[in-house]
């Protein structure tokens, strides 16, 4: 393609001292957004002095688990301390016992890969589809061995991953599957909710996400009866905890506490009955940002299929080397002077993940149960490498995200004035493209893999 001159050579870019495309003034609204309704269902709570799920007569946990269940679509949910808690007991509740493999993406947040490890079972890494961000079925596939029990599927950033051709080579194989939909609440694939199509299904509300409470908490879906009391027990110290009458005090399994709070599921209600409204302005609001982005052959907005829609909850972009007319091996260096031109500019671009999930030591090192998982007996223990998962390598280096600022309903002036920076940006590429092409550069990975375990020694006393 042909690369049109840009009007000036002489930059207005923020990072060279021009003026910022994004005005101070209209700062990122904070999330989550707290209304007076919100307000005032946390204050029920505090009036009515039961605080937790094993309170005698406890209503909000409750409620909250009836109300997902009937959002999502299935028979039962079970509320938890928080969407690791979820995975761990969603795993458990699933049968995964020490020794059993359970396939994880290799790019998502390290929770999907440490709620098995937890279970001692041996996480399995698998290489994404660099255009969906999600878990390649065909990669899947070819990781599973005789002691495959399950695979997390992560709809990451809030796009649903290819779950029919998942659930089918998961059939043929005898695999449950455990859908990971943190990032991903409400979003529909072929007219499903998400947290509807695996066996047992994990949501997160943390602060972060887009169904968030005012601090931590976990929900798991599922249509099946026997899992639902298996994850009810393994949230509360292996009992059933009646909701009223005496309790029984017998553990009848290993369980955890991870009991959920009152006050924290009664402000998850009250956002979940403003959910949808929130779902359907930032649909138009990241449309409209992405759109404008779409105009431009060197930034590489998410893509979403016709079958499935997506919950938006982080924006990855990826740039496109050859549109500034860079070679191929410069992708790395041009996502970083063009995340730091724009960052200048006043669009918050992060990294999401700074390594495939197994280049983390606590993999690399087999930093377990004293070597186990990987040390009990029949298990295959087979090396951990980053250089395995191409697509999430090149991914990391060529792409950067905006997360958390254009979740709030009123985002839309903001996310205009980003569009804006990303057009300077375009305008002035030529220099920009001259800058990477002899800039330093060192990958993510490379750094986060030098980050030194010495920097333990001290490091309580200096937050
Ligand atoms: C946030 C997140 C989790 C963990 O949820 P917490 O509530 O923070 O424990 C798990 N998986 C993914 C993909 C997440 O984004």
């Amino acid at each position: 393609m042909t690369i049109q001159q840009p009007a000036r050579q002489t930059t207005d870019l923020a990072m060279f001292g021009g003026d910022r495309a994004v005005p101070r003034e209209l700062g990122i609204r904070p999330w989550p957004m707290v209304t007076g309704q919100d307000e005032q269902a946390v204050h029920r709570v505090l009036r009515s002095g039961r605080f937790t799920s094993a309170s005698s007569g406890e209503q909000e946990i409750a409620g909250l688990e009836r109300e997902w269940a009937r959002f999502v679509g299935t028979e039962h949910c079970v509320a938890v301390s928080n969407g690791t808690a979820a995975l761990s007991v969603a795993l458990g509740a699933a049968g995964v016992e020490p020794g059993d493999e359970v396939i994880v993406p290799a790019l998502s947040f390290i929770g999907s890969a440490t709620a098995p490890l937890h279970l001692m079972a041996v996480p399995v890494f698998v290489d994404i589809d660099p255009v969906t961000f999600n878990l390649d079925p065909a990669a899947l596939e070819a990781a599973i061995t005789s002691r495959t029990k399950a695979i997390v599927v992560v709809h990451l950033h809030g796009l649903p991953a290819d779950m029919d051709r998942i659930t089918e080579i998961a059939a043929r194989h005898g695999i449950t599957v455990v859908e990971d939909a943190a990032q991903a609440h409400g979003a529909r694939y072929r007219g499903r909710s998400v947290g509807s199509i695996g066996a047992v299904n994990t949501f997160s509300l943390n602060v972060s996400k887009n169904l968030a409470t005012c601090g931590e908490g976990g929900l798991i879906t599922t249509d099946d009866a026997d899992v639902a009391t298996r994850a009810l027990m393994l949230r509360q110290f292996g009992e059933l905890i009646p909701a009223r009458g005496e309790r029984s005090y017998v553990a009848h399994l290993l369980g955890w506490n991870c009991k959920p709070n009152a006050i924290q599921a009664a402000f998850t209600r009250s956002r979940l009955t403003q959910l949808p409204a929130e779902m359907a302005v930032r649909e138009e609001n990241v449309g409209r940002l992405l759109g404008r982005l779409a105009a431009y052959p060197g930034f590489l907005v998410p893509q979403v299929p016709q079958d499935r829609t997506h919950a938006w909850h982080i924006l990855r972009i990826r740039v496109e080397p050859a549109a500034f007319g860079l070679a191929d091996e410069l992708a790395g260096p041009l996502r970083s002077v063009l995340q730091r031109a724009l960052r200048a500019e006043g669009v918050p671009a992060v990294p999401y993940q700074l390594q495939p999930l197994p280049a983390q030591r606590v993999f690399t090192g087999r930093r377990g149960f004293g070597g186990y998982p990987w040390a009990l007996p029949g298990v295959v223990d087979r090396p951990y490498r980053p250089g395995d998962f191409p697509a999430t390598l090149r991914v990391l280096d060529d792409s950067f995200t905006i997360q958390k600022a254009h979740l709030h309903p009123d985002s839309g002036p903001l996310l205009d004035r980003y569009a804006d920076a990303f057009d300077k940006v375009w305008l002035n590429r030529e220099a920009l493209a001259a800058i990477a092409a002899t800039t330093d550069y060192t990958p993510h990975w490379e750094r986060a893999s030098e980050i030194a375990d010495t920097e333990w020694a001290g490091a309580f006393d200096a937050r």
